[in-house]
């Protein structure tokens, strides 16, 4: 999807450090963190939201990454948060999900 921050920082358009990676999803610092620990999981493919989830398999394979996210970062205690439209706060239309942790 042109014009995506998160397609762009995919493809390595945008410089950004992954802070995990497998073959559904990568991993990222948020740019301005709400929490000690920040970290947004997106999937590869540019899903727009929630709402536009097609194979709910996606969503397994997301938590499964936030479980291994979580165990190499030794985060233990945390919140999972997704957005899902712009008046509910999303503002990157590309379905990603928030750990926050403190
Ligand atoms: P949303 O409000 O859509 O649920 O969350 C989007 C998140 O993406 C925000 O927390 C924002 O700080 C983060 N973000 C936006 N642009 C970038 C970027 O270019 N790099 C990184 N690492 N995070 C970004
Ligand atoms: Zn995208």
């Amino acid at each position: 999807m042109t014009n995506c921050i998160f397609c762009k920082i995919r493809d390595g358009e945008i410089p950004s450090k992954f802070v995990y990676e497998d073959d559904y999803c990568f991993a990222i610092n948020d740019i301005n963190p709400k929490a000690k620990k920040h970290i947004l999981v997106i999937p590869k493919a540019h899903v727009e939201s929630l709402n536009h989830v097609e194979d709910s398999l996606l969503i397994a394979n997301l938590f499964e990454a936030i479980k291994k996210i979580n165990k190499q970062e030794n985060i233990t205690h945390f919140k999972t948060h997704i957005n899902t439209g712009a008046s509910a706060g999303q503002e990157v239309m590309h379905l990603h999900i928030h750990i926050l942790a403190n």
